[in-house]
């Protein structure tokens, strides 16, 4: 049985001090005792203001959203895996369309930045996900195949126990055009066969798969009304505690019966 997993993706959004309001407000909120693993990811700047906000009781863990692959050294700008998990970092987003976009992030140096997550144990959230141009060119599955298959190579299948894997379709970020649940299926499906024939039937079993892309308190309950999609990851929806905390509620409703 896979636990449900919520995940919000702040971006560059908060101050330290408003990210600390935020996390203060979470865990005022009633939240069921059914358990889902909850993860919040702020920027960098914020990650020990949070942590501090959260204390040592909450279940809410901390997520970074980036990391470098090397462990230190002469890259300005960059942090590492040690110093996340120094943070009280447990999760760290990889391979975000954003990045992939704006940064110019492949899936060759995803792989790497993976291998620093897993080998500094960090629980990476591999984002995948197809252009509309691509999904109207009928080459979803494609694009897909190669992005997990670029960034999963070489790895053991042994070594992704840690991993979850984020259906992210690039045209729903951003733009309150949610997939249907139906496409979010059809793609998760896909992932789990791509994970058994390339690694093992057990990791495609046991790796979970979210779906992100304009997921609001709204839509959220049609995804996870199907037992492939195992969770989200929320872009916008995640800034409010009312809808996250609300979103965290419903999924925790799924597994309370
Ligand atoms: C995201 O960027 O990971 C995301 C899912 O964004 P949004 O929910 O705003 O579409």
């Amino acid at each position: 049985m896979r636990t449900p997993l919520i995940a919000g993706n702040w971006k560059m959004n908060k101050t330290a001090s408003e990210a600390a309001r935020f996390a203060r407000e979470l865990i005022q909120s009633p939240l069921s005792a059914a358990v889902i693993d909850i993860v919040i990811a702020p920027p960098f700047t914020a990650l020990a203001a949070v942590r501090d906000a959260l204390g040592q009781a909450s279940s809410i863990e901390l997520g970074a959203q980036n990391l470098h692959w090397e462990t230190h050294g002469a890259f300005t700008g960059e942090i590492s895996a040690p110093m996340l998990k120094d943070l009280g970092c447990r999760y760290v987003i990889l391979g975000h369309s954003e990045r992939r976009a704006q940064f110019g992030e492949r899936d060759d140096l995803i792989r790497k930045k993976l291998l620093a997550a897993l080998t500094h144990g960090l629980n990476p959230i591999l984002c995948v996900g197809e252009s509309l141009h691509e999904r109207e060119s009928g080459i979803t599955a494609e694009v897909i195949e190669r992005q997990l298959k670029g960034c999963l190579a070489g790895f053991e299948p042994a070594q992704l126990a840690p991993l979850t894997i984020a259906y992210e379709p690039v045209w729903a970020i951003g733009t309150g055009k949610a997939a249907t649940p139906d496409q979010a299926v059809d793609v998760h499906q896909l992932i789990r066969h791509t994970l058994e024939t390339g690694w093992s039937a057990s990791v495609a079993a046991a790796t979970r798969i979210l779906y992100g892309g304009s997921m609001t308190p709204q839509n959220v309950e049609g995804f996870l009304a199907f037992p492939d999609i195992d969770g989200a990851l929320i872009g916008g929806a995640c800034l409010q505690v009312d809808s996250f905390a609300t979103i965290v509620r419903l999924a925790q409703k799924r597994i309370g019966h």
